[in-house]
This record gives structure tokens, C-alpha cells and sequence, in this order.
């Protein structure tokens, strides 16, 4: 089959080429899916897409009059993906449920750590020669209270890490997983009481219309004075501006992010010999209490080659009009 790939990157390419051996067709742009591109899909059987390509149902209506009767997500959140839509239209649509939940949720724990600890801190004052210490005290893991919403795959292997830390858990999702409370002590909660009692909150939930915002000035205002908030899921599980005014008071008082509401206009792409325009990203840039970074929790190896594997696969079995586990 005749697939094109959208928004590649240099990083996933090998592995993409070396999953398909030959079986199929790729072509690779690192252009992103929009309306102003989606016609570099003409020719093709399939298009893959990734995390920021937007296929939304208007873009999906010009997929199909361009002949497009599949699309395999390089991802497990498939929030920018009218599913609906395509599957009116009859185009199949698979994602990569689970390629490696160790990879971002051991992410995760490098944002907590990272920032409890000071270290970009650290590292700048020693290239600097300066190993004073004032000013880098963090805390001990070890009986915190981290509350974790989202006890899914990513959730629960931060719960299983956090556990050996000896950090009291706290969770808080619509379905409570029986299997991770066979395995470690969790108490399910109400989000108010996981917000009122966690000194730290991991967000590990998919965005969807019951998650958009549930970090916002409601569910601020329950939090500790100085918690330590950790997003890795989606941008838009946080009203990034109120956290911005919660940083400013020290309610907030650690903020580590992988993941943007804006991302699209930033994330992947090399914007260093620009002027930033983005104000949020401006302000939370002037806190010492914020790390950054760029929709990398998926980034190990172990993770590219499953979601290459599985996004080969999902071409297979669509090729041979088989059943597919992964569809949507
Ligand atoms: P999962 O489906 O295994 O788990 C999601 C959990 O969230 C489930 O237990 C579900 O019941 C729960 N949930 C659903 N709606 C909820 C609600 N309204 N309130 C509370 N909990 C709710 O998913 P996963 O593999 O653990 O991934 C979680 C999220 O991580 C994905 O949706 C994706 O957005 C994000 N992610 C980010 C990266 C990255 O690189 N930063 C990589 C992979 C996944």
C-alpha cells in the first residue's frame, strides 16, 4: 500500500524503515496535516499522522475525496482525529494504544525530581564555577502524597515508581484499576479530596470534554499552598494562564510540563531564530519554578520501535482487510 507519513522526524524515520521491510510504500514529508497541505495526500492509499497533524472532519472530508481510505496514528492520543467523521466516510483509523507507558511515565518523574532538586540550577551554577548550595534544597520523596489522575498504563507505572520512593498515593479516575490495587497500596478519591491532600498531582488522563481544563481556578483553589503540578498527558488538561497567576502567589509552586494547550505552533519544530511570540510561554520561561519540555516523554527507543512496529501492523492487517485491534 501507498502510504504517506505527515510531520516526520528525523528521529523516528530508521525505525519506521526498518519495522516495514520493504512491505509497503512510504513516503515521508515533514510537513503537517492541515487544510493548506492535505492535498500532498493525492496518490496515496493511507496517510499517517502524529500528534499535532490535524485531521479534523473537514480535513477528513478532502482525505476521502482525495482517495484516502486509511489512517494509522504514530500516537495513543487521538484527540486531533475525527474518528467519527472518517469512519462515516469509511476510512479505518488506528492509533499505537501502548508503546512504552515506562517511557513517559519515568518522564514524569525526571520533570518531579528534576525540579524538586534544582538541578538545571545546579548544572548552570557549577558551569559557572560557582558550588554554593543556598537556594537548591528540595525535599524528600518518601511520605509525600502524590495524587495521579488517570490510573490507566501511564498512571500506573508512576504509581508503581512512586511507591518505591514511599510516597502515599492518592488517585482519581472514572474507572479504578483493580489490578494496580492487587499490587500497591491506592486510595481512589474525589478530585477535590486528591487536590485538597497530594503535595504533588500527576496528570495522566486523555483529554476529552469531561478532562479539558481540570486544572483551572476551581481545582486550584482546593490545592496546597507550593504543590507541585506535573503534566505529561495533554496540553489542554491545564488552563496554562491560571496556573501562570497560581506560579505568581507560589500556590503553584513547582510546574513541570511536557505538553502545551498551543503546542502546535511550537513544539518540534526549531524556532530558535525567531522572536517568541507566544506570551505564556514567555512568562512561564521567567520562572524558576517551571521546566519545559517539548512533547519528548514518548522519546526512548524502546518507544519508537513499538510504535513503529504496531503502526507497520496497522497498515498490514488493513492492506489484508483483516480485523485490527488498535482500530478506532
Ligand atoms: P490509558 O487509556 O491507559 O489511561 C487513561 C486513564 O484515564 C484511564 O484509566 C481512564 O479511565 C482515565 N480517565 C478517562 N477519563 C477520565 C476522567 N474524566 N477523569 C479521570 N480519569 C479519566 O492511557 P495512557 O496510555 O495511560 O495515556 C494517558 C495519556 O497520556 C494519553 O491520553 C495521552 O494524552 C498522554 N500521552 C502523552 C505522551 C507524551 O509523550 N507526553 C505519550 C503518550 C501518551
Amino acid at each position: 500500500m501507498k502510504v504517506i507519513f505527515f510531520s516526520t522526524h528525523r528521529f523516528e524515520k530508521d525505525f519506521l524503515l526498518s519495522a516495514n521491510q520493504g512491505k509497503h510504500e512510504l513516503s515521508f514529508t515533514d510537513t503537517r496535516l492541515s487544510s493548506e497541505t492535505v492535498h500532498l495526500a493525492k496518490g496515496y492509499d493511507s496517510i499517517s499522522v502524529f500528534v499535532n497533524d490535524n485531521a479534523s472532519a473537514p480535513i477528513i472530508n478532502n482525505l476521502k475525496s482525495l482517495g484516502i481510505q486509511y489512517i494509522v496514528l504514530r500516537s495513543a492520543g487521538f484527540n486531533h482525529v475525527d474518528y467519527k467523521r472518517a469512519k462515516e466516510l469509511n476510512i479505518r483509523v488506528a492509533r499505537v494504544p501502548a508503546y512504552s507507558p515506562y517511557a513517559v511515565a519515568e518522564h514524569a518523574i525526571t520533570l518531579m525530581l528534576t525540579l524538586n532538586r534544582n538541578i538545571i540550577r545546579a548544572h548552570s551554577r557549577i558551569m559557572d564555577l560557582n558550588f554554593s548550595l543556598d537556594g537548591l534544597t528540595g525535599f524528600d520523596m518518601r511520605g509525600k502524597t502524590v495524587g495521579i489522575i488517570g490510573t490507566g498504563k501511564i498512571g500506573s507505572v508512576i504509581a508503581e515508581i512512586l511507591a518505591g520512593f514511599g510516597c502515599r498515593l492518592l488517585a482519581y479516575d472514572v474507572v479504578q484499576n483493580e489490578e494496580l490495587k492487587n499490587k500497591i497500596k491506592v486510595t481512589y478519591v474525589s478530585l477535590e479530596t486528591l487536590c485538597k491532600e497530594a503535595e504533588i498531582i500527576s496528570l495522566h488522563c486523555p483529554l476529552n470534554e469531561a478532562t479539558k481544563y481540570i486544572i483551572c481556578q476551581g481545582s486550584i483553589a482546593w490545592m496546597k499552598q507550593g504543590v507541585m503540578l506535573i503534566n505529561t498527558s495533554r496540553g489542554g488538561l491545564v488552563k496554562t494562564k491560571v496556573v501562570i497567576e497560581a506560579l505568581k502567589t507560589g500556590k503553584v509552586g513547582y510546574f513541570g510540563m511536557d505538553v502545551y494547550e498551543e503546542e502546535e505552533h511550537l513544539f518540534f519544530d526549531d524556532h530558535s531564530e525567531e522572536i517568541l511570540l507566544d506570551e505564556t510561554i514567555a512568562r512561564l520561561l521567567t520562572f524558576r519554578n517551571v521546566l519545559i519540555t517539548g512533547h519528548q516523554a514518548f522519546l526512548t527507543k524502546e518507544a519508537l520501535k513499538n510504535i513503529a512496529s504496531t503502526t507497520i501492523n496497522n497498515l498490514d492487517r488493513f492492506q489484508s482487510k483483516s480485523d485490527c485491534p488498535t482500530e478506532l
